[in-house]
């Protein structure tokens, strides 16, 4: 496997999105697109390593992704040198659920592999929150 460091898309002015590090192939990549530009999105927050924006198909008042640029098929294809930039990802979901107002319960989520509900094969950490979740989940 390697990894390219991509620059831009063509028409992206430098800066605006950052970086994307992607495996070469993975240009169907949905969430790479949605990094991009190239898919529309609704964008809660972006930083130089992850991009937030809101769940089409929300389970809860709140409900948005936390993707890191770099695209990582899922949990359990994350790497060691993953663990700084996973934990990254936490700290940003916890950021985003004190400037939502949800911290009186809240819950981030991996589903990991087709058995557990992930459907899309770049890692995505679920926020939810803004009502009361249940335990055990479904
Ligand atoms: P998973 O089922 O893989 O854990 O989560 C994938 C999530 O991505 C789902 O909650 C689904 O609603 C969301 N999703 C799928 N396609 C799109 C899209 O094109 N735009 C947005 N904003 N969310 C999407
Ligand atoms: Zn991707």
């Amino acid at each position: 496997m390697h990894y390219r460091k991509r620059s831009l898309w063509n028409g992206e002015k430098s800066g605006e999105r950052g970086f994307c590090y992607y495996f070469s192939g993975m240009t169907d990549c949905l969430f790479c697109k949605i990094i991009a530009g190239r898919i529309p999105s609704k964008k809660v927050y972006e930083d130089d390593r992850t991009y937030v924006f809101e769940d089409i198909n929300p389970q809860a008042p709140v409900h948005v992704l936390i993707i890191p640029k770099k695209h990582i098929v899922g949990l359990k294809e994350a790497e060691s040198t993953d663990a700084e930039l996973l934990g990254y990802c936490q700290l940003v979901a916890a950021k985003i659920a004190r400037e939502k107002g949800i911290e009186t319960g809240y819950r981030t989520v991996y589903n990991v592999g087709p058995g557990a509900g992930q459907s899309v094969f770049h890692i995505h950490l679920h926020l939810l929150g803004g009502r009361a979740l249940g335990w055990p989940p479904g």
